[in-house]
Order: structure tokens, then C-alpha cells, then sequence
């Protein structure tokens, strides 16, 4: 069924497309800082086999989170916390690195949750997992384009960042080099900035610190980063999957099943579970929570993009290098390691405090969020014969379901009184006659008739 967006989004997801930004801008992957990190890496840096093979030695065999929480994030030798990752010259290149369209959707989705909230008088937007800053840079892009419509609000910008390099990719994107890092460890805030409009920008280590407020919570490949627990269904009942040394060859590791049940596999599994192996992402679980607490308390919208499924997969943990398929036990600390995100079990762990809206599919979200309209303005605007090869590039990348058009999943949050009809007005008799409430960006197919 054809349904109709809400008349407000259309209009401004059209004074958008109207102003388009150069072509050129809104194509290609983005190389500027692409070299940012790797400058000033003189040292040998620590093997992260070592301190795993130390580690099992005197604790035992690890879990799977364990082991990728320390392979992605260890303060010292953590893939994050060393390498610059994305890109063509990275492990592996995200939507938001393609092409400016997809940041700019997403701003349209902002504002237009935003609006629906009765556009309170400060708007928080709070990015996990930043990666180059390009996404949000995108946005605020578009919140530049409509600062009418924002018209008195106060925004700013809050960013969780485990990588203390990252996050100095991020500030030259989006405060060039005005932004200061803290002096005191004990700070929650480790580094602030400016954007040259003049938005004030904050970097966090988690969740937890960023401050109180109605909130705009997104986060793109920011969940299949977070650790994974897994599990074996055996005779005698589920058991955890370990990571041990192997003792038939010297520096290589290997997975083993816990030979009696753990912690994590006596709190971790659904009684209803069917599969006989499953991935359950707990840290995953308990950003969900925090978000849908924030969003009950204070008011808000979450947008959490991802690959992933429904509860339906079994094995989805591998490693990315150089943009192919790498072993997750080989050289750990060189390469990504990643899991499909488990909509249905941030669903559960949501508990319905929240409203769920998803997961759809990347190319229906884009899609209806007008990304057709969008790429007809910008072809329009375009004569270049190159620019226009690698816009249409860009744009199958992103919706085509070979691609990422299909793979890639949007999930949202939503206060409950986003989807509930707006109270009567005094003298309204029958229920029928209250407006529906405006239907929510990307979840709903738009109309621009
Ligand atoms: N959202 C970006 C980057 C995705 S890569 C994009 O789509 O292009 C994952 C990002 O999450 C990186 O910025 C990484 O440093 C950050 N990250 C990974 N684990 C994290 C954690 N536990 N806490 C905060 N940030 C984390």
C-alpha cells in the first residue's frame, strides 16, 4: 500500500533537494584523512598474540567477547585504537563513506523526528561509533541547509568514541582544528570543539556520560563492532565457545566449547531458542537499554543501521582485511572482527518501554526517504560524464540488494508517544476523528504527489 509521509518531512526532504550540493561532493570515498592516522606510527607495535597467549596462559580459555573486545579495543594494541579502518585504502568502507546522499538522508529523518516531538527547544545529537565524522558532518549539513526550520533550537553534538585516534579524525572533519582534548583523565568529556558554525561538539568514552536532554541517538555500523558471546547447543545442554591456545601449533589460536556451562550460557540464552548455535551481543543489549531509558525520560528517537537479521542467523562472527574475508583467530589486532546485529534481541531487550519500528531493509529506508528524488536532482545538475558514472556507482552501492541495498538494516526507537494519536480536543466526540500521528521517515513509503 501507497501511504502518504507526513506533509512537513516531504517539505523538507524538498528544500533539500532543492539546494543541492555539488555532485562531485555527493560521490566517491572520501580520502582526505584517509592518511591522518597512519602518520607519526613509528614504533613496533605491542603483538596482541602475545597478550593473548599471556592471558590464556594464566586465566584459561577466553570467550569470544573477551577475546574481541580486547582485539578491537584494548587501550594499548586495540584495532580501533590504532588504525584507520575505513576507506578504499582501509579493511572495509561504509555507507555514510560512499556518498553524501546517505548522511543527508538521515538528517532529513532528524528533523523530521524532531518536528514530531513538538520540536523541543534543544535537540542533542549523539553519534556511537563515529568512524571519520563524515556522517555526522553530513547532517549537520542539512541542519545548516534548514536552520530556519530549526529556527531557535540549540543543537550540539555528542560523540562516543572508544579510539582516542579516531576521535582526532573526527574533530578535523568536523571542527578542523579548534577542538581541545581534555587535560584530566577523570573527565568525562575528552575532547571538545567547535564546528565553524559555531555548534559546540563533545567526545565521550561511553554512553553513560553524555548529559540528560531530548536526544537523537544514531548509530551506523556501531552494534556489529560491540563483542559477541557464542554458543554451541550439546547433548548436555548449550555451552559457551572459548578461544584457547592451540597446542599443536606454536602462536595460533583455536575455538573450544566449555566443557561445563558458564555464566554467560546460563544468563545469555532465550528458553524459546531453536537455533544450535547462536551469537547474543549483551554490551549490545545494554546500549539498548540505556538509549530506551534515556528516550522514555527525556524524549527522543534512535536510528540504529546495520547488517543483521531477525534472529535467524547462526554464525555471522568473521574478520575483514583489506577488504576481503579474513580468519578472525589470524594475526588478531590486524584485521576488523564484526557479527550481524540481532534486531530481534535488541527488540527484547528494548522490553517495550520504547516503540520498535524495523528492521527494514537499507534500500527501503533510503528509498523512502526519497533517495530516487534526490539522485534525479543531483543527475540534473550534473554533466560531467565521470561524476555521473560514479554517482550512479554510488547510489547502486547503496540501494542495489547485491550490495548493500539489502544486507544493511534500519531499526528504530521511538518514544510511545511518537505512534500514539494526538489527545482530542475539547468538544471531540468520537476517537475516529483525531489525526493520525504523522507517519515515521523511512519506515513508511513517501509520496511526493
Ligand atoms: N559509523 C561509522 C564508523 C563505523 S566503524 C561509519 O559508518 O562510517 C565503528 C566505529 O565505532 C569506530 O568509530 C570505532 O572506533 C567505534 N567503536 C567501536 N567499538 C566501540 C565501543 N565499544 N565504544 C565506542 N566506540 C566504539
Amino acid at each position: 500500500m501507497r501511504a502518504c509521509f507526513g506533509v512537513k518531512t516531504q517539505q523538507l526532504i524538498s528544500r533539500v533537494f532543492r539546494h543541492p550540493v555539488h555532485p562531485s561532493a555527493a560521490v566517491g570515498w572520501r580520502l582526505a584523512q584517509s592518511r591522518l592516522l597512519s602518520a607519526g606510527e613509528s614504533k613496533p607495535r605491542p603483538s596482541m598474540l602475545k597478550h593473548l597467549t599471556f592471558k590464556i596462559k594464566a586465566t584459561g580459555p577466553i570467550t569470544v567477547a573477551e577475546y574481541m573486545r580486547e582485539v578491537l579495543t584494548n587501550p594499548v594494541t586495540g584495532y580501533y585504537v590504532r588504525n584507520n579502518m575505513l576507506g578504499p585504502d582501509g579493511d572495509f568502507i561504509t555507507s555514510p563513506e560512499i556518498s553524501q546522499i546517505f548522511g543527508e538522508l538521515l538528517g532529513v529523518w532528524i528533523l523530521s523526528e524532531w518536528m514530531g516531538a513538538g520540536r523541543p527547544k534543544h535537540l542533542q545529537l549523539v553519534e556511537l561509533g563515529p568512524g571519520k565524522g563524515s556522517l555526522a558532518s553530513d547532517i549537520l549539513g542539512v541542519f545548516s541547509q534548514l536552520k530556519s526550520v530549526l529556527g531557535g533550537c540549540s543543537v550540539s553534538l555528542h560523540l562516543v568514541e572508544v579510539s582516542p585516534a579516531l576521535s582526532a579524525v573526527q574533530a578535523q572533519t568536523l571542527t578542523g582544528s579548534s577542538s581541545v582534548e581534555s587535560s584530566s583523565e577523570d573527565d568525562p568529556v575528552f575532547r571538545r570543539g567547535e564546528t565553524s558554525a559555531g555548534l559546540p561538539v563533545f567526545w565521550y568514552r561511553c554512553l553513560e556520560d553524555v548529559p540528560a536532554g531530548f536526544s537523537v541517538f544514531i548509530a551506523h555500523e556501531f552494534f556489529d563492532a560491540l563483542p559477541i558471546h557464542t554458543f554451541q547447543r550439546t547433548p548436555k545442554g548449550w555451552r559457551e565457545v572459548l578461544v584457547d591456545i592451540d597446542p599443536e601449533k606454536q602462536n595460533r589460536l583455536r575455538f573450544v566449547v566449555s566443557p561445563s556451562p558458564t555464566p554467560a550460557s546460563s544468563a545469555l540464552i532465550q528458553p524459546e531458542e531453536r537455533r544450535s548455535h547462536v551469537e547474543v551481543c549483551a554490551d549490545g543489549g545494554v546500549i539498548v537499554q540505556q538509549i530506551s531509558r534515556r528516550i522514555v525520560e527525556d524524549g527522543g528517537a534512535a536510528l540504529i543501521a546495520d547488517y543483521g537479521h531477525d534472529g535467524t542467523k547462526t554464525d555471522t562472527f568473521r574478520g575483514f582485511k583489506g577488504h576481503r574475508l579474513h580468519d578472525v583467530l589470524s594475526s588478531p589486532g590486524s584485521a576488523d572482527l564484526t557479527a550481524d546485529v540481532d534486531f530481534s534481541f535488541l527488540r527484547t531487550m528494548a522490553g517495550g518501554s520504547v516503540a520498535c519500528l524495523g528492521p527494514v531493509t537499507q534500500k527501503m529506508f533510503l528509498k523512502n526517504m526519497g533517495i530516487d528524488a534526490r539522485m534525479e536532482v543531483l543527475l540534473r545538475n550534473c554533466s560531467d560524464g565521470p561524476t555521473r558514472m560514479q554517482l550512479i556507482r554510488s547510489y547502486d552501492m547503496l540501494v542495489n540488494p547485491e550490495k548493500m541495498g539489502e544486507r544493511f538494516l534500519f531499526f528504530s526507537l521511538l518514544h510511545h508517544s511518537r505512534l500514539a494519536r494526538p489527545q482530542p480536543t475539547e468538544g471531540m466526540k468520537l476517537e475516529d476523528k483525531r489525526p493520525a500521528p504523522l507517519p515515521v521517515g523511512g519506515f513508511t513509503e513517501i509520496s511526493f504527489s
